[in-house]
Protein backbone atom coordinates (compact mmCIF):
# COMPACT_ATOMS: atom_id res chain seq x y z
CA UNK A 1 0.00 0.00 0.00
CA UNK A 2 2.52 2.18 1.43
CA UNK A 3 4.41 1.12 -2.22
CA UNK A 4 1.45 2.20 -3.84
CA UNK A 5 1.41 5.75 -2.60
CA UNK A 6 5.04 6.45 -3.45
CA UNK A 7 5.09 5.39 -7.03
CA UNK A 8 1.75 7.33 -7.43
CA UNK A 9 3.12 10.70 -6.04
CA UNK A 10 6.31 9.96 -7.61
CA UNK A 11 4.25 9.59 -11.33
CA UNK A 12 4.75 12.08 -13.60
CA UNK A 13 0.50 13.12 -13.30
CA UNK A 14 0.65 13.54 -9.73
CA UNK A 15 2.99 16.07 -9.48
CA UNK A 16 1.23 18.04 -12.40
CA UNK A 17 -0.43 21.64 -10.77
CA UNK A 18 -3.96 22.31 -10.65
CA UNK A 19 -3.31 24.62 -13.92
CA UNK A 20 -1.61 22.34 -15.65
CA UNK A 21 -4.06 19.86 -15.37
CA UNK A 22 -7.20 22.37 -16.39
CA UNK A 23 -4.88 22.96 -19.55
CA UNK A 24 -4.51 19.74 -20.59
CA UNK A 25 -8.84 18.92 -20.61
CA UNK A 26 -9.24 22.47 -22.03
CA UNK A 27 -10.19 22.74 -25.26
CA UNK A 28 -9.37 26.44 -25.73
CA UNK A 29 -5.83 25.84 -24.46
CA UNK A 30 -5.31 23.24 -26.62
CA UNK A 31 -6.84 24.90 -29.36
CA UNK A 32 -3.49 27.84 -28.82
CA UNK A 33 -1.32 24.84 -28.26
CA UNK A 34 -2.31 23.76 -31.27
CA UNK A 35 -3.29 20.35 -30.52
CA UNK A 36 -6.91 20.72 -31.63
CA UNK A 37 -6.81 21.85 -35.38
CA UNK A 38 -9.16 25.09 -36.01
CA UNK A 39 -8.93 28.12 -38.43
CA UNK A 40 -6.91 30.83 -36.49
CA UNK A 41 -7.05 33.97 -38.19
CA UNK A 42 -4.57 36.17 -35.96
CA UNK A 43 -2.63 35.43 -32.87
CA UNK A 44 -0.13 37.92 -30.96
CA UNK A 45 1.94 36.86 -27.43
CA UNK A 46 -0.82 37.23 -25.74
CA UNK A 47 -4.61 36.56 -27.82
CA UNK A 48 -5.74 33.89 -30.60
CA UNK A 49 -8.42 34.64 -32.53
CA UNK A 50 -10.28 31.76 -34.23
CA UNK A 51 -13.76 30.81 -36.33
CA UNK A 52 -16.28 29.72 -34.18
CA UNK A 53 -17.26 26.37 -35.30
CA UNK A 54 -21.13 26.49 -34.83
CA UNK A 55 -21.40 30.14 -36.11
CA UNK A 56 -24.33 32.50 -35.10
CA UNK A 57 -23.79 35.08 -37.74
CA UNK A 58 -22.34 35.27 -40.87
CA UNK A 59 -18.82 36.53 -39.21
CA UNK A 60 -18.24 34.68 -35.43
CA UNK A 61 -14.90 34.80 -34.11
CA UNK A 62 -13.52 34.09 -31.13
CA UNK A 63 -11.21 36.23 -28.93
CA UNK A 64 -9.07 33.88 -26.69
CA UNK A 65 -6.44 34.58 -24.27
CA UNK A 66 -3.41 32.17 -24.67
CA UNK A 67 -3.26 32.03 -21.06
CA UNK A 68 -5.97 29.99 -19.31
CA UNK A 69 -8.80 31.90 -17.13
CA UNK A 70 -11.67 30.57 -16.14
CA UNK A 71 -13.84 33.35 -16.75
CA UNK A 72 -14.44 36.96 -16.71
CA UNK A 73 -14.67 36.13 -12.98
CA UNK A 74 -11.04 35.44 -13.21
CA UNK A 75 -9.77 38.65 -14.22
CA UNK A 76 -8.47 41.08 -11.00
CA UNK A 77 -6.65 44.30 -11.43
CA UNK A 78 -2.89 42.36 -12.33
CA UNK A 79 -4.57 40.82 -15.48
CA UNK A 80 -7.29 43.42 -16.05
CA UNK A 81 -5.30 44.93 -19.21
CA UNK A 82 -6.34 41.31 -20.96
CA UNK A 83 -9.73 42.47 -21.29
CA UNK A 84 -8.54 45.74 -22.47
CA UNK A 85 -6.45 43.60 -24.99
CA UNK A 86 -9.48 41.60 -26.07
CA UNK A 87 -11.70 44.20 -26.71
CA UNK A 88 -9.19 45.97 -29.18
CA UNK A 89 -8.62 42.48 -31.15
CA UNK A 90 -12.55 42.67 -31.31
CA UNK A 91 -12.44 46.21 -33.17
CA UNK A 92 -9.41 45.44 -34.61
CA UNK A 93 -10.88 41.75 -36.57
CA UNK A 94 -14.49 43.78 -36.96
CA UNK A 95 -12.40 46.14 -39.29
CA UNK A 96 -10.06 43.06 -41.17
CA UNK A 97 -13.35 41.13 -41.64
CA UNK A 98 -15.11 44.31 -43.12
CA UNK A 99 -17.57 44.82 -40.73
CA UNK A 100 -16.43 47.71 -38.65
CA UNK A 101 -19.61 49.03 -39.51
CA UNK A 102 -22.20 47.13 -37.34
CA UNK A 103 -20.47 44.31 -35.41
CA UNK A 104 -22.08 42.56 -31.82
CA UNK A 105 -19.18 41.49 -28.77
CA UNK A 106 -20.32 39.23 -25.99
CA UNK A 107 -18.61 37.45 -23.02
CA UNK A 108 -20.95 34.74 -21.49
CA UNK A 109 -19.74 34.30 -17.84
CA UNK A 110 -20.81 31.48 -15.55
CA UNK A 111 -22.76 29.06 -16.85
CA UNK A 112 -26.22 30.45 -15.58
CA UNK A 113 -24.59 32.96 -17.63
CA UNK A 114 -24.62 30.97 -20.78
CA UNK A 115 -21.08 29.65 -21.02
CA UNK A 116 -20.13 26.31 -21.90
CA UNK A 117 -16.39 26.62 -22.42
CA UNK A 118 -14.60 27.31 -19.06
CA UNK A 119 -11.54 29.42 -20.76
CA UNK A 120 -12.43 32.88 -20.93
CA UNK A 121 -13.40 34.03 -24.23
CA UNK A 122 -14.92 36.98 -26.46
CA UNK A 123 -17.53 36.27 -29.16
CA UNK A 124 -17.60 38.61 -31.90
CA UNK A 125 -20.61 39.07 -33.96
CA UNK A 126 -21.41 40.43 -37.26
CA UNK A 127 -22.01 40.75 -40.99
CA UNK A 128 -25.61 40.28 -41.22
CA UNK A 129 -27.16 42.04 -44.82
CA UNK A 130 -23.82 42.26 -45.77
CA UNK A 131 -23.74 41.92 -49.54
CA UNK A 132 -22.31 38.85 -51.23
CA UNK A 133 -19.03 39.44 -53.42
CA UNK A 134 -18.99 40.58 -56.54
CA UNK A 135 -22.66 42.00 -56.08
P1 LIG B 1 -19.81 29.98 -24.72
O1 LIG B 1 -21.21 29.47 -24.74
O2 LIG B 1 -19.72 31.46 -24.51
O3 LIG B 1 -18.93 29.19 -23.78
O4 LIG B 1 -19.27 29.77 -26.17
C1 LIG B 1 -18.50 28.69 -26.57
C2 LIG B 1 -18.39 28.75 -28.07
O5 LIG B 1 -17.31 27.93 -28.45
C3 LIG B 1 -19.63 28.27 -28.81
O6 LIG B 1 -20.11 29.31 -29.64
C4 LIG B 1 -19.13 27.07 -29.60
O7 LIG B 1 -19.72 26.97 -30.88
C5 LIG B 1 -17.63 27.34 -29.69
N1 LIG B 1 -16.79 26.17 -29.83
C6 LIG B 1 -16.86 25.01 -29.14
N2 LIG B 1 -15.89 24.17 -29.52
C7 LIG B 1 -15.17 24.80 -30.47
C8 LIG B 1 -14.04 24.45 -31.27
N3 LIG B 1 -13.44 23.27 -31.15
N4 LIG B 1 -13.59 25.36 -32.17
C9 LIG B 1 -14.19 26.55 -32.30
N5 LIG B 1 -15.25 26.95 -31.58
C10 LIG B 1 -15.75 26.08 -30.68
ZN1 LIG C 1 -7.90 26.85 -21.22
Amino acid sequence: MVQENLHRINSPDWRLSNLEKVEMTCIFCQIVARELAAEILFEDEDLAVFKDINPEAPVHLLIVPKKHFDSLNSLDEETAQIGAQMLLTAKKMAESQGIQSGYKVLINCGRQGGQVIRHLHMHLMGGWGRRPFGR
